[in-house]
């Protein structure tokens, strides 16, 4: 197998001046940029102001011999993980072994080979790039789990603190019924209006729990029970099942399509919440009297659904966030509809689980698009 060819910054540490030139030619001439340094003490202070990549070191040198220098790297935290070729004798088998003792990951012999020269340091270079591959994916790895666990710690505390208010709504009517004995009509009208809040907080609650019981199911990647089917006629059902809703706050509820018949394959369960929440969105984000448009059409071996209002809009900041959990835009109209910022994550998730996918285009005051382009067969 022929390795990519790394160059880097080698480190040549030899007392004799010849040694070094040629040492320094030779690499060069490979592309690495060369240090050298005619001592052991030389060599780290050398090594101090530029880490090499690779050292070239000499076993044999007065008072500080390649042994100790090599004993002092490996004992310093920044030089430590250097690679050290020895440079010896061919006949000094023993020092070799001593080196390779010592920390030495390989050896070149004098007089030198230079093809060896350069196979040897070149193969460190391969390993010390496999090592900052691996120090960058493992750096990788920490901040995906920083994410995640950000993520975590988000939904905890956005589901503790959406949790949190229905539940005191609800304890707090349930305290004043304890007490309460109806006596008058004036009685009668604060437990009605009590039971109202207490139904309102449970859907509320509901609404919530269903949602994160989703999305946690479709972390687990539940596999879908498809089944070919046609498009039209179910759309259409599960449009229609929001007439009531719409009719309640005088809007215009439209469903066409320009062809009779698209072939998909889908869990119609779970697809029916991407129907399902796309319309009730766009009722809930529209103004009375609003209007709501539902379409299919012909796109190319795709069909796409089609779900436009002239409602509030989605300003152009938020319009790469609604699509995350728990997002919602932060401007009053929006807060006012209830909601727990989960559906479109959950929309996404489906539609991307049926090889589809799903845009939103947008205007703020003008209204929105949803768009779901859905493989047909
Ligand atoms: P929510 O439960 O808040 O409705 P979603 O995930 O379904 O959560 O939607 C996220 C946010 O995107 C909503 O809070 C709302 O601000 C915005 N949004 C979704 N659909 C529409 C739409 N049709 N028109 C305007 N804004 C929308």
């Amino acid at each position: 197998m022929t390795h990519p060819r790394y160059t880097g910054n080698v480190l040549v540490v030899d007392d004799t001046p010849q040694n070094v030139q040629l040492l320094t030619r030779i690499l060069r001439s490979e592309g690495h940029t060369i240090q050298t340094a005619l001592s052991g003490m030389d060599a780290i202070d050398t090594a101090h102001e530029v880490i090499p990549d690779v050292v070239l070191l000499d076993i044999q040198m007065p008072e500080m011999d390649g042994y100790e220098v090599c004993e002092y790297f490996k004992a310093n935290e920044t030089l430590m993980h250097i690679p050290i070729i020895f440079i010896s004798a061919l006949t000094d088998t023993e020092g070799i072994i001593k080196a390779l003792h010592a920390g030495g990951v390989d050896y070149v012999t004098k007089p030198f080979n230079i093809q060896e020269v350069v196979a040897r340091v070149n193969s460190q270079m391969v390993v010390v790039e496999q090592r900052r591959e691996i120090d960058r994916l493992h750096e990788q790895d920490i901040q995906h789990y920083h994410a995640i666990d950000d993520m975590k710690n988000e939904f905890i505390r956005m589901a503790t603190h959406d949790l949190k208010n229905p539940l005191g709504i609800v304890m707090g009517y349930a305290e004043i019924f304890e007490h309460i004995q109806i006596q008058d009509e004036r009685q009668r009208a604060l437990m009605d209006q009590g039971l109202d809040a207490i139904q309102h907080a449970i859907d509320k609650m509901m609404n919530l729990v269903t949602d994160m019981l989703d999305l946690a199911k479709m972390g687990t990647n539940v596999g879908l029970q498809l089944e070919t089917m046609e498009l039209v006629p179910v759309v259409s059902r599960w449009v229609e099942a929001h007439r009531v809703r719409a009719d309640e706050k005088e809007q215009w509820l439209n469903f066409t399509s320009d062809h009779e018949e698209f072939t998909v394959e889908m869990d119609p369960r779970s697809f029916e919440r991407v129907v399902d929440n796309l319309v009730s969105n766009a009722i809930k984000y529209t103004p009375e009297g609003g209007r709501i448009d539902v379409s299919i059409e012909q796109g190319e071996d795709c069909a796409i659904i089609k779900v436009a209002d002239n409602g509030y809009g989605i300003p152009t900041d938020s319009l790469g966030s609604i699509f995350n959990a728990f997002y919602r835009v932060p401007l009053e109209e929006h807060r006012q509809a209830e909601g727990t910022g989960l559906g479109l994550s959950i929309v996404k998730t489906i539609v991307e689980q049926h090889d589809g996918r799903i845009y939103v285009e947008s205007q703020l005051g003008k209204g929105s698009t949803f768009f779901v382009i859905l493989p047909i067969l």
